[in-house]
């Protein structure tokens, strides 16, 4: 597959190329990885909202229905009441007359505590109202702007999918400019240095490691006719001027 008419500096060329794409993939991707867990999160932010609001609820109608059968007690007790003094205009017997009155005295006693209960419970009803229309209201408003942004994130996923989409074609278009035994090279630079395969030279030293290049190499990375790696970390090397000044010759 060796295509004697492709030069280095062309192959430089298409590797920094190739090279921008992978960075702009890799950003692309690393915007995306976020949004599924932001969704998430939302989806359990609102279930957790809605989840205490029905409990809420729940409540209330249990305190309620509480409410109703203490009602219920009241009544009963009371009418047992009136039965009891109907009977005691009836009792001859002093004795039993003071017997009943006792129960009577009890049971209006016991009553006392039952509408003191169902106080208590009116007061819970009115809270729990309170607080129940309170969640609503957040919930109304939260949902809004939650749902908003679910619709938001949603639309940038799917952008950022065609982004990548786009990209990638772009890649796939673009690796049949390079040499397989440069492109596997940079490939396995990339997966070891970050990303980062192909990288230029300034003043004799490497802009990916830093250190100093043999002036030897230096020179034949300068004049373009052989690629070159750098002897410390192996990354591709390349000379931006003439790059440039071969995009300038083609324009
Ligand atoms: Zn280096």
């Amino acid at each position: 597959m060796e295509a004697p008419t492709v030069t280095a500096l062309q192959t430089l060329k298409a590797l920094v190329a190739l090279q921008e794409i992978d960075v702009r993939i890799r950003d692309l991707e690393k915007d995306r990885q976020q949004i599924p867990a932001r969704m998430k999160e939302i989806d359990k932010l609102l279930e957790e909202k809605h989840h205490e609001l029905s409990e809420e609820k729940n409540q209330l109608a249990e305190v309620e229905l509480a409410r109703r059968m203490l009602e219920s007690d009241l009544k009963a007790e009371k009418e047992k009441i009136k039965k009891w003094e109907a009977r005691l205009n009836e009792i001859k017997s002093n004795r039993d007359y003071q017997a009943l009155s006792r129960e009577i005295e009890a049971a209006r006693k016991a009553n006392l505590g039952i509408e003191d209960e169902i106080l208590r419970k009116m007061q819970d009803i009115e809270d729990l109202k309170t607080s129940v229309s309170q969640k609503e209201e957040d919930l109304n408003e939260s949902e809004k702007s939650l749902l908003e942004e679910r619709t938001e994130l949603k639309k940038k996923l799917d952008s950022l999918n065609a982004d990548i989409a786009k990209e990638e074609s772009t890649r796939a278009e673009s690796l049949g400019q390079i040499d397989r035994r440069w492109l596997a090279q940079y490939d396995s630079i990339r997966k070891r240095r970050d990303g980062v395969a192909v990288v230029p030279v300034l003043d004799e030293h490497c802009q990916g490691c830093y250190m100093g290049i043999p002036p030897q190499q230096y020179n034949t990375v300068l004049r373009g006719e052989q690629i070159v790696t750098c002897p410390f970390c192996h990354r591709i090397l390349y000379y931006a001027k003439s790059l440039e000044e071969m995009s300038e010759d083609k324009a």
